[in-house]
């Protein structure tokens, strides 16, 4: 397939990794790259790395990136002749795609009628009803009388899951049990839905209790032909959402992939589908129903071109332009095995609690045949409230499951992160686990598998904190000489880097704080070398710090090296079990925090209230819920941490709070 000139330049009304994505295929195209952003990615990397950049707004994503007036004035402004809309944002907004088509500029997507149809979930489910194509047992009507619903459910059986038709990114679902409970949750997601997406309609479908989430690729173009990339299966799941993902799914037989492949491509001829789509499956023992498709580029689209070889924005651009699809159904070879894992900002412990931070380091290992990475972010870059938490994607591929799976535990050993909390530990039990490996894989796996995912961090080795130490003493010693050189006087006492001290005092105690845990080391300096005493051990220390905060350690005459991270008084340690965080303890700073001590309890990150669950005066039990937070577009439930009472609630919900703000004064009650 010649490369051809589809457009003279391409505005991608988007951010972050997908934007990134985007480019560098019109890049390979020749197409000039026409970047949008909001005040808070002035110098995010999909602005840096287009060849024009246009300023949409404020950092909020209603008035920036989801301000579709604003989109099409860059787009006008810039002569851009088409638009990608990635994935999220305006992708799957029929009005934009309608406003692209009046302003004469071409959407890179599916025709507004297609994005409607499929837009709510009930509808789409009417649709594909008449279509043959199967569904999970439900009720998606147009009734929303609440004892209606519950006979539905009644019907249906339970356990029962309630969706807001208007859903999507796992919000406003719910799982009932039993009839006891079915009015309660209608309420809930009622509500739920009504506040996310100004739509309270639900649907309810038959709970499936270990089923897969395998979904199609397809593709369509403005000819009426219509095929599929094969599948991809997405069950590691989090809170609804995807984390890992790979295709082909294990255990399909040709035939069932065959028979799904056929589904999909009718599901999007029913609607009159154009460009790229994923027509999302739930599939239980050999069974499987349409659940949506999705009318845009997926975030796992990368497991798919690993698999096919194909560029898949290619071809949603030479669609857009017109051109037929670039190959046949018969010309597509699934070739081995593809995984993406997707590294987030954010803290398994807390019920991934979305994270936010300054990336003081990120580093992957070098992209090959078989390793890409799609970051959108580097070294210095912010992960803010504003936005997806979402850091990298790291997909590898093999020759077979086994041998890409091996591939993608030791990219993510690899990779490093500092300056934010991140699922990089769990993807990696994940990618080390038996049960992962043997294809023992539903979308309850994460959570059943709890125990062997969520390791606790392992007590700090005499080793790691001689390093700790070692790293310390250099860096002193580096900033040292780096005074005395500029002091002019390199000669003075005050200056000596040696470990002198006035009263002949050569040793030295160092204290390191981890959380809870304080560690405690006596350095002993020496001609040559650190003796450097922990519990009943010294160790004979040497080392240099190199290029890239790496420090080469001698200990014991053991050598390695590894990554360290200064910022003031801490010290990230990339040790390959995980990233250790030191505190270099300083007792004048201590005795601060020590009386700043109080039972209050504070916005873990920047937010709104959405729900206050307790009133003024009640005494609670630990874990009782007392309000529930939203941020970064998840929502977050405050606990109380133990049995108290609520003394004050300094909120209301729809309040904004900043991070560390006091919400809900709180009194601990003995016994
Ligand atoms: P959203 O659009 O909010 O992401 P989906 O309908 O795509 O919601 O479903 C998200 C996930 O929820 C699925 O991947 C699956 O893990 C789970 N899920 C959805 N429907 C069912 C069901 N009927 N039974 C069990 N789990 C389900």
């Amino acid at each position: 397939m010649g490369v051809s000139l589809v457009f003279k330049s391409l505005l991608i009304a988007n951010r972050g990794e997908i934007a990134c994505r985007v480019m560098r295929t019109a890049r390979k195209l020749g197409v000039r790259s026409v970047a949008v952003y909001s005040e808070a990615d002035a110098e995010a990397l999909h602005v840096r790395q287009a060849d024009e950049a246009y300023l949409l707004g404020p950092a909020p994503a209603g008035q920036s990136y989801l301000d579709l007036e604003a989109v099409l004035a860059a787009a006008r402004a810039s002569g851009a002749e088409a638009i990608h809309p990635g994935y999220g944002f305006l992708s799957e907004n029929a009005d934009f795609a309608e406003a692209c088509a009046t302003a004469g500029i071409v959407f890179v997507g599916p025709p507004p009628a297609a994005i409607r149809a499929m837009g709510s979930k009930s509808e789409a489910k009417v649709i594909m009803e008449a279509a043959g194509v199967p569904l999970v047992p439900g009720y998606h009507g147009e009734g929303q009388e609440p004892a209606a619903l519950a006979e539905e459910a009644e019907r249906i059986g339970y356990p029962v899951l309630i969706k807001a038709s208007a859903g999507g990114g796992g919000k406003g679902m719910r799982i009932v049990e039993a009839a006891a409970d079915i009015e309660a949750q209608l309420a809930a997601a009622k509500r739920e839905a009504a506040a996310a997406f100004t739509d309270d309609r639900v649907l309810i479908e038959k709970y499936l209790e270990r089923p897969r989430h395998i979904e199609v690729q397809v593709f369509a173009d403005q000819r009426g032909q219509a095929m599929h990339l094969f599948e991809r299966d997405c069950s590691i799941q989090r809170r609804h959402q995807k984390v890992i993902e790979e295709a082909p799914a294990p255990g399909l037989s040709p035939s069932q992939r065959a028979d799904m492949g056929a589904v999909a491509v009718s599901a999007a001829k029913a609607i009159g589908y154009q460009g790229a789509g994923t027509v999302e499956f739930i599939a239980e023992d050999e069974r499987f129903y349409f659940m949506e498709m999705n009318t845009r580029l997926q975030v796992e689209h990368p497991v798919t071109e690993m698999v096919t070889g194909l560029d898949l924005v290619e071809w949603q651009l030479r669609v857009a332009a017109g051109e037929p699809l670039p190959k046949a159904q018969e010309e597509i070879v699934l070739m081995g095995h593809a995984f993406e894992a997707r590294l987030y900002a954010e803290d398994p412990e807390r019920d991934f609690l979305p994270a936010t931070g300054r990336l003081s380091h990120l580093s992957f290992p070098d992209a090959s045949a078989s390793l890409r990475v799609d970051a959108g972010v580097e070294t210095g870059d912010a992960i803010g409230i504003h936005y997806d938490p979402m850091i990298a994607k790291i997909v590898v591929h093999g020759r077979d499951r086994a041998t890409a799976l091996g591939r993608l535990a030791d990219a993510l050993a690899r990779t490093e992160v500092v300056g934010v909390k991140t699922n990089l530990a769990l993807l990696e039990s994940i990618a080390r686990h038996p049960a992962f490996a043997a294809f023992e894989v539903d979308t309850g796996f994460i959570e059943r598998n709890r125990a062997d995912l969520f390791l606790p961090m392992e007590a700090l080795s005499p080793e790691e904190l001689a390093c700790a130490c070692l790293a310390e003493l250099l860096h002193g010693r580096a900033l040292a000489e780096a005074r005395a050189a500029a002091s002019g006087d390199p000669t003075s006492p005050w200056n000596d880097t040696s470990g002198w001290r006035l009263n002949a005092e050569t040793q030295r105690r160092l204290v390191f704080l981890e959380g809870e845990n304080r560690h405690e080391a006596v350095v002993h300096y020496r001609t040559d070398h650190f003796g450097i005493e922990t519990g009943d051990r010294t160790l004979r220390a040497t080392g240099r710090l190199e290029s890239g905060g790496r420090l080469a350690f001698d200990l014991d005459g053991r050598r390695g090296r590894l990554t360290v991270v200064w910022r003031d008084r801490e010290l990230d340690l990339l040790f390959p079990g995980g990233v250790r965080r030191l505190v270099l303890f300083d007792p004048l700073s201590a005795a601060e925090e020590a009386e700043a001590g109080s039972g209050s309890l504070t916005a873990p990150m920047p937010g709104k209230i959405a729900q206050v669950l307790v009133s003024e005066g009640v005494v609670v039990e630990r874990g009782t819920p007392l309000v529930v937070m939203e941020a970064m577009k998840m929502e977050h439930t405050l606990a109380a941490p133990a049995r108290g009472r609520i003394l004050a609630l300094r909120f209301a919900a729809g309040d904004t709070v900043e991070e560390g703000t006091e919400i809900v004064g709180f009194e601990v009650e003995e016994g």
